[in-house]
C-alpha cells in the first residue's frame, strides 16, 4: 500500500574510477562488431575482462541474503546498493513509496522426536509468527480430515487444538515425473502419474469439502481457521516437482507458525500419522513482526549532458522471496543492471540522455515499487525513450520484444545490429510483440504507454528449480551469461541514449 512519497537523497562521493582512455587497447576484438565505435569496444572490454558480477553477487546473495519486501534484510541490501553506486561516482537514492508489513526471519528447527529422532528439512513461511518466545514446542500431529461439508469441518475443528496440523497433499513420490519416465517402464510411469493426479484432485476436493480450496488465498484462510481453533502450528508442503525443491511463499496467521516441510519429510510425517504411529514433532521458530514500515525503491542515475530531461532506463526488481537467496529471482537481473551501470559509468560517463536505473521493491507483492514510481514520476515516464527490464533467471538473453511499440521496434532492431554477434547470436527479436502483461515491472511502464521492454533469458529449469524456491541460491547462476547480459544491456542503453531518433510516437 502506498501512503506518501519520501525521497531520501544520497549524494555521490568522489569518483572511484578514472575517466576512460579512448585510445586504450581493449584486447582481442569480439567477432561481429559491424561498426567501429570506441565506446562500444570499451564496454565490451570492461564487461568481458574485468566483470564484477560474481563478486558483487556473492556479497549480495550470500552475506546480505534474500530481500523480502519490508524486511531488515532488504533495508541492509538497499543501503549496500546505494553505497556501491556512490563508490563508483554514480548518484543513487532510496526513494520511499509507501509502507508494508515489516517482518524479520530468525532460525527455524523442526525435529521428529517420536517414534524416532530425525531433523526435518523445514522452512518457516515469510511473515509467519514463530513459536512463543522462539522456544521449542512439542506436539502430536493430526491430518486435515476428509469431511462431508463445512459443518462437519467445524465439528472436527476442536481436535486441532494443541496439535500440528498437516494441511497439504502428501506426494506419493518426491521423484520427479521425468525420472519416472526415464527409468520406469512406460506402463509404470503412466500409472504413477495417473495415481498422483487422482490423489491430488482428491486432496483438492478434501479442502473444498471443508469450505476452502487449493489456492494460496484459500489455504491461508484455512490456516487462520486452524489457528483460531488453537492449533500449535501448521505443516505444509509446496513441492516444486523437482529433486529437493519447494516453493516458499507467505503466511497470514498471527500466532500459529506455518512451516513448509520438504516433500520427503512431509510424506514421512503424513504416513506416520496416517498409519497411527504416533508422530510427535518439536518446533523452535523465531521471527519478529515489525508492524507497518516504510518501503523504498533504489534509483540511481548518470545525468544526461545534452538531453537531461529525456531518459533511458535499466530496470530489475530488487526484492525477492526468502526461502533461498533470491539469486535468479531477481538477483541476476539486479546484478545485470548494476554491472551495466558500472560499464556505462566508465565507458560513457557523459551520456546524451539521462540514464536511470530502477531497483524496485514490492514486485513479488504485485509490481508495487515500479507502479508507484510510474505514478510518482509522470515527467520521467512521459519522456522515457526506452526501458530494459530483466527478471527471469540466469541464462543468456534469448528473447526481446518491442512490447507492441512499432516505432521502437525499428530502433531496437538497429541497436541489435550494432552489437557484436557474440552477444546477440541467440536473441529472437519479437516484432512488434505484444504489450507486457502483469508478470514483471516493465508492465508498469507499458500500461501507461511508455516503451518498456523485457529481456527474456533462457530457461535453465527456472520455473521448476529456482523460481520462488528454497534452492534459489548463488551456485545456480551462470556467470558467463550474466556478464554477457550486462554487456548487452550497457550497449543497448548507450545506443538508446545516443539515438538521434526517439522511441516515442
Ligand atoms: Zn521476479
Amino acid at each position: 500500500m502506498r501512503i506518501r512519497l519520501v525521497v531520501v537523497a544520497l549524494t555521490a562521493t568522489a569518483l572511484a574510477f578514472p575517466a576512460p582512455a579512448a585510445a586504450q587497447n581493449f584486447g582481442a576484438p569480439p567477432s561481429g562488431f559491424t561498426v567501429e565505435n570506441p565506446v562500444m569496444r570499451h564496454i565490451w572490454a570492461l564487461g568481458m575482462d574485468s566483470s564484477q558480477t560474481d563478486r558483487l553477487a556473492q556479497t549480495l546473495f550470500d552475506s546480505l541474503g534474500p530481500r523480502l519486501t519490508a524486511s531488515p534484510g532488504m533495508d541492509a541490501a538497499q543501503r549496500w546498493l546505494v553505497k556501491i553506486y556512490q563508490s563508483w561516482g554514480i548518484e543513487a537514492r532510496a526513494e520511499g513509496y509507501g509502507t508494508w508489513r515489516g517482518w524479520q526471519r530468525g532460525p527455524t528447527h523442526l525435529d521428529l522426536v517420536t517414534p524416532r529422532a530425525r531433523s526435518l528439512e523445514a522452512t518457516l513461511l515469510a511473515w509467519s509468527p514463530g513459536t512463543p518466545k522462539g522456544k521449542p514446542v512439542r506436539a502430536p500431529l493430526i491430518i486435515l480430515p476428509d469431511v462431508a461439508d463445512s459443518t462437519a469441518f467445524a465439528a472436527w475443528l476442536p481436535q486441532a487444538k494443541g496439535r500440528f496440523v498437516l494441511t497439504s497433499y502428501p506426494q506419493p513420490t518426491c521423484r520427479p515425473d521425468d525420472s519416472w519416465e526415464k527409468w520406469a517402464t512406460q506402463a509404470t510411469a503412466d500409472s504413477m502419474k495417473a495415481r498422483r493426479t487422482a490423489a491430488q484432485q482428491a486432496w483438492t476436493a478434501r479442502l473444498q469439502h471443508a469450505g476452502f480450496g487449493a489456492t494460496r488465498q484459500l489455504q491461508q484462510r484455512l490456516q487462520r481457521r486452524l489457528e483460531g481453533a488453537g492449533a500449535i502450528g501448521i505443516l505444509t508442503n509446496n513441492w516444486s516437482q523437482g529433486w529437493g525443491v519447494d516453493k516458499i511463499f507467505d503466511a497470514t496467521t498471527d500466532h500459529a507458525p506455518v512451516i513448509d516441510v520438504s516433500c520427503e519429510d512431509y510424506g514421512l510425517l503424513y504416513r506416520l500419522a496416517a498409519n497411527g504411529q504416533g508422530p510427535v514433532v518439536e518446533l523452535a521458530a523465531q521471527s519478529q513482526a515489525l508492524g507497518e514500515v516504510p518501503v523504498f525503491n533504489v534509483v540511481a542515475q548518470i545525468p544526461g549532458s545534452e538531453l537531461p530531461n529525456q531518459y533511458v532506463m535499466l530496470s530489475a526488481h530488487f526484492d525477492s522471496w526468502d526461502g533461498g537467496s533470491g539469486a535468479t529471482d531477481n538477483g541476476t537481473g539486479t546484478i545485470t543492471m548494476l554491472e551495466a551501470m558500472r560499464l556505462l559509468r566508465l565507458a560513457y560517463p557523459h551520456p546524451r540522455r539521462t540514464i536511470l536505473v530502477g531497483h524496485w521493491s514490492g514486485e513479488e507483492q504485485g509490481l508495487n515499487g515500479s507502479s508507484a514510481f510510474v505514478h510518482d514520476h509522470a515527467a520521467i515516464v512521459d519522456s522515457l525513450q526506452a526501458l530494459f527490464n530483466q527478471d527471469n533467471g540466469t541464462g543468456r538473453v534469448e528473447t526481446m520484444s518491442s512490447s507492441g511499440f512499432t516505432l521502437a521496434a525499428g530502433n531496437l532492431a538497429r541497436y541489435l545490429a550494432q552489437i557484436p554477434a557474440d552477444v546477440t547470436r541467440n536473441i529472437k527479436f519479437n516484432f512488434p510483440g505484444s504489450p507486457g502483461g502483469g508478470g514483471t515491472d516493465h508492465a508498469s511502464f507499458v500500461t501507461c504507454g511508455a516503451p518498456g521492454f523485457g529481456l527474456g533469458s533462457g530457461d535453465w529449469d527456472y520455473g521448476r528449480y529456482t523460481w520462488h524456491t528454497n534452492r534459489d541460491t548463488y551456485d545456480k547462476v551462470s556467470w558467463d551469461d550474466i556478464r554477457n547480459n550486462a554487456t548487452l544491456v550497457a550497449m543497448l542503453v548507450y545506443l538508446a541514449s545516443e539515438d538521434r531518433a526517439s522511441c516515442r510516437v
